[in-house]
């Protein structure tokens, strides 16, 4: 943990949530919050929401798609031998 940086696009358009974005729960619940705030997790009632609707192209998208990881790959390594050369 710590280490957390994700970037949070809709996996179907790319759309980015705003700061001021706000995802509403159900009618009995109530709350409007950003729900990349907390993962998912509405704080009025604690229910994990599994999809979230994009405000782009409001489609349902499973909510851990939206977080995109920076992956270096093994192909990022540079080995360099010659730099082991000694003399
Ligand atoms: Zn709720
Ligand atoms: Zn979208």
């Amino acid at each position: 943990m710590g280490d957390d940086k994700a970037d949070i696009w809709c996996p179907q358009c790319k759309w980015r949530p705003r700061p001021e974005s706000r995802w509403v729960c159900t009618p009995a619940c109530g709350t409007v919050w950003h729900t990349f705030w907390t993962r998912g997790v509405c704080p009025g009632c604690g229910v994990k929401w599994p999809h979230t609707q994009c405000q782009g192209c409001e489609k349902y998208s499973p909510h851990e798609n939206w977080y995109h990881y920076r992956d270096p790959g093994p192909g990022e390594q540079v080995s360099d031998p010659a730099s082991l050369e000694i003399e």
